[in-house]
Formats: C-alpha cells, sequence, structure tokens
C-alpha cells in the first residue's frame, strides 16, 4: 500500500501539524487521515525540529530500503561475513517480543534509536502481526524482506554469541578505547539484546563509549521487551538532540505512535464501524481497560470491587439514584455517557451494564456500556486476535478519561495516543490480595519502562535515575520503574 503522492495536500490540520507526510494516497490508509477526528486535538505542540527530522529520515529510508541498490549491497556484506568500512545506510532490525502493547513500545523505542543513530528501521513481521499496519514511510517498506539471511528470531536470546555484551565479554569488542575501533574490524553484525533482567535493563549499553561502538555496526539486530525510550534519555550523547526533538518530554511516544501506527483498512473497519455505532454521538466516553496478568491473577470481585471504589472516588460515571429518591434531572437530564470496556473477560461489563439498566441514575444522565470483544484467553501468535486487540487499543484511545489496569503495556499505548493521563488502577502488594488504593492519576502520558538501565553505565553504582534527572519520575504502578514527564 505504498502509493505515489495525491495530487492535492491535504491540509496542515490533517497531517497533525506536520507529524504525518502528506506524501499518502490517502485512500491506501485511511487511518491515518480519520483516525484523529475521533479524538479531541492533540494537548502536545509539535516541534517543528521533529516534523523535519521525520521528513529527512523518510527521505534516508527510501534511499536505502528494501528493493533498493545499497540494501541489496548492505545484505551482501552481511551475507560475506564483513562490516564495511564506509557505509551508506546502517540499519536496525526489530524482532517481536510479547504481546502487541509490548510491540508497539518497543518498535517506537526502535524508531527512536534509528532516528538518533542514523538507521534505517526494518521490522521483522511475524505472521500474528501481518496486516495490522499500514507502511509507515512513504515510498518505501518497513517490512524486512523474507530472505534476509538472518531472518531466525530463536537465534536471538541473552546467551547469543552475536550479542554486543557477549562481544565485550568474549573479548571480540572492547568499548574502553572506542575512538579507535576500526569498522572493517568487527563482525558482520551485532545483536543488542534490550530486555529486562532482574528488574534492569540487561546488557546496560546506554552509555556513550558503547552506542560509540555499536554505531559502527551497520547492521544491529534488537529485541526488546522494554519500553527503552527513556533510556535513550539518559545517554548523555543524544540528550541534545532529543531536547530539540522533544520539548515536551512526556509527548515522546505521543507523537511518535501517532506518526507510526496507523491501522490498515481492514482493521480500520473494525474500528470505525464500532465507534460509528456506539461511541460518535455521545457526550462523554469513559474507557475502562481491566487486564489480569496471569503471573499476578486477581479475584473477579476484589478487582470489581476495586474498579467501584476508583469510579467513586474520581466521580468517573453517574452515581446510581436510591429506591425512593425523587428524580432531579437538572444537571445531566438527556445526557449520554458511553463506557467502553476492554478486558478478555465479560464479567465487568455484565456487572457494570446491570446497574445502570436496573437504577436510574441521580442526576438523569444515561449510561450506555459497549465491550466490543471478550476473548478469554490471550493468544500472541492469532492474527485475527491482534487485530481485536488493535481495534480495542485505538477505540480506548477515543476515550476522554481511562482507568487502566496497572503494568499494561496496552493500556499505555490507548492513553499515550490519546494523551489523556489515566487513573492506574494499582496492584495489590505482593503479600495482599486487594489494593489499599484503589487508583492513582498517571503524573504523564508516558508509558512507564518497567526496568530502568543503569545511570552511569561502568561506574556500577546504583543510582535512581528519577532522584537525579528532573525529567524523570518513578512511574505510579511499577515503583521501580521509570516515565518521562
Ligand atoms: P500487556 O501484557 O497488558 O502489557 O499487553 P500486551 O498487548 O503486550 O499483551 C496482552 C495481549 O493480550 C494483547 O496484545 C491482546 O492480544 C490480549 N489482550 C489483553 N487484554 C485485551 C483486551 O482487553 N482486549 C483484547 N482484544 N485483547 C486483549
Amino acid at each position: 500500500n505504498v502509493s505515489a503522492p495525491t495530487t492535492s495536500s491535504p491540509s496542515p490540520d490533517k497531517l497533525l501539524g506536520g507529524l504525518l507526510s502528506a506524501a499518502f494516497d490517502e485512500s491506501s490508509c485511511q487511518s491515518r487521515y480519520r483516525s484523529n477526528l475521533y479524538r479531541k486535538p492533540s494537548p502536545f505542540r509539535l516541534s517543528p525540529y521533529l516534523a523535519q527530522k521525520l521528513r529527512k529520515y523518510e527521505a534516508y529510508h527510501k534511499k536505502c530500503g528494501p528493493g533498493t541498490k545499497r540494501y541489496r549491497r548492505a545484505v551482501k556484506q552481511l551475507k560475506a561475513g564483513r562490516n564495511a568500512d564506509h557505509s551508506d545506510c546502517k540499519y536496525v532490525v526489530w524482532f517481536p517480543c510479547n504481546g502487541l502493547g509490548n510491540r508497539m513500545l518497543t518498535i517506537a523505542s526502535t524508531f527512536l534509536y534509528a532516528l538518533l543513530t542514523d538507521r534505517v528501521l526494518l521490522m521483522h513481521v511475524a505472521p500474528e502481526q501481518q496486516g495490522l499496519f499500514c507502511e509507515p514511510f512513504p515510498g518505501s517498506s518497513w517490512v524486512l524482506p523474507g530472505d534476509f539471511p538472518e531472518n531466525n528470531p530463536h537465534k536471538l536470546h541473552i546467551g547469543a554469541a552475536e550479542s554486543y555484551a557477549n562481544m565485550l565479554k568474549g573479548g571480540g569488542v572492547r568499548n574502553d578505547d572506542p575512538g579507535s575501533v576500526a569498522a572493517a574490524s568487527l563482525p558482520p553484525y551485532v545483536y543488542l539484546h534490550v530486555e529486562q533482567f532482574q528488574l534492569k535493563l540487561s546488557d546496560n549499553v546506554f552509555c556513550d563509549e558503547d552506542q560509540v561502538v555499536l554505531g559502527k555496526f551497520n547492521w544491529m539486530l534488537l529485541k526488546s521487551d522494554s519500553y527503552f525510550a527513556p533510556a535513550l534519555f539518559l545517554t548523555p550523547m543524544f540528550e541534545k538532540e532529543l531536547a530539540r526533538m522533544f520539548p515536551q518530554k512526556e509527548a515522546v511516544f505521543h507523537h511518535l505512535g501517532r506518526y507510526l501506527f496507523h491501522p490498515t483498512n481492514r482493521v480500520w473497519g473494525i474500528i470505525s464501524r464500532y465507534y460509528e455505532a456506539y461511541l460518535a454521538r455521545v457526550d462523554e466516553k469513559i474507557g475502562f481497560q481491566i487486564r489480569i496478568f496471569p503471573e499476578k491473577p486477581i479475584k473477579f470481585e476484589n478487582m470489581y470491587d476495586q474498579l467501584m471504589r476508583c469510579i467513586r472516588e474520581q466521580r468517573l460515571l453517574p452515581e446510581l439514584a436510591g429506591a425512593a429518591e425523587p428524580a432531579n434531572h437538572t444537571a445531566g437530564a438527556g445526557k449520554v455517557k458511553a463506557v467502553l470496556i476492554a478486558s478478555l473477560y465479560s464479567g465487568y461489563y455484565e456487572k457494570i451494564r446491570g446497574m445502570y439498566y436496573e437504577s436510574p441514575t441521580r442526576n438523569g444522565e444515561v449510561v450506555a456500556v459497549f465491550q466490543p470483544s471478550h476473548e478469554e484467553q490471550q493468544q500472541y501468535t492469532s492474527n485475527e486476535h491482534n487485530q481485536k486487540a488493535l481495534a480495542e487499543i485505538y477505540l480506548l484511545s477515543y476515550c476522554d478519561k481511562i482507568a487502566m489496569s496497572a503494568w499494561s503495556t496496552f493500556g499505555y499505548v490507548a492513553y499515550s495516543f490519546a494523551g489523556v493521563r489515566p487513573w492506574i488502577l494499582l496492584r495489590p502488594d505482593w503479600d495482599k490480595e486487594v489494593s489499599a488504593v484503589a487508583c492513582v492519576r498517571s503524573a504523564s502520558v508516558e508509558p512507564c519502562l518497567h526496568s530502568p538501565p543503569q545511570l552511569g553505565c561502568r561506574a556500577r553504582r546504583d543510582v535512581d535515575v528519577a532522584a537525579v534527572k528532573p525529567y524523570v519520575r518513578h512511574c505510579e504502578d511499577v515503583r521501580f520503574g521509570i516515565k518521562l514527564f
């Protein structure tokens, strides 16, 4: 779905003030232009520098992407086992890990990394992810061609000999004098393993000396389970550039996510049909995302009670009138509030809908409760399941208010797209079944990085990043995690 530019350019509003490229055919990916019409305008200003940087990146991607002479040449070098000295094009290849929310966060982090290090982002698209997203870069593709020689995701793990940390350990690469490392002396590719390990980002490579060495590899393969964008803000050599790109640091995923991710027309069909049928004409939309993690199960009654406490305390929904109470319909008469529930289970929907079906509200507002699907089981490898998951992330992102389960990257993506600070339903302490506090408001619209990198890198001191960087905070839901703010 890569097409020639349209004859009449879309208006700047349609292109989100310059965030989106004008060089696409609208009909090939309708969501790119229509999705934002379902939302209030973004509260975050786009820096013209970021817009410029994206246009430059698009030109670079087109020059070096799949199907080009330069791409073929780079693959040839890789196959020959060589890391060429002066290469026009450098690449970072993203490999998938975990569910869709996690993947969207790591794709955006990898793209930011590509922008900062002049690499072309390519994606290994597994069958379950095919047909979900439109191409984001005009006149080219971000899909890694099937005949790419290092296309085996199973080779990429913490113990892989090609991992940067293992190269360092084995003495194949040194980082003590990065300036002197000759590109031609390096292996043909490096694997960067950015997964969490004992609540820290493993490999600890967000340091200048490592980034200088890593920058000399023409090919980088990367796999991550973490939203590592905040770690790039902690790498001194990227600091200045990031400040120009993101004067408002809490809008990193908000902008990059809105730039990169556009559901294909097929998924957009699901989203827009649902939106037009149930959400388009209501006065206010409230999203509840309830995620129960298999590794930390919470009883239905406990989770439901917590959600109700949060709703009451934060006045998210109108109160019910008592049986003998006279109606006082002055405030809310005729107003409709839609509740959109995203959950693998139907129980929350049944109970909340039943509540507003059986009793009137005190102020006369009407509450309509909807849940697009209840898949019961999470299925990382089903394409159809992922289409629904993506549709629900988008539908949630059209809500005016969002309450979500702690720890869920699915919820992080939705509120960050929306640009809405959510209420987070906290997890009970490890030895408790019920959380004492029902929910807290997030300080920012950025996703949380659950496992921060070590600051100071080789210094081996464990510095609390949130204490020394004014733009970093601990997450409300993951105490040791960090988020930009
Ligand atoms: P996280 O595990 O909550 O951080 O989010 P991920 O998106 O990475 O993984 C959870 C996966 O479970 C999703 O991608 C979906 O496949 C599925 N899932 C979880 N909650 C929902 C939901 O409310 N609706 C749908 N359709 N799928 C869900």
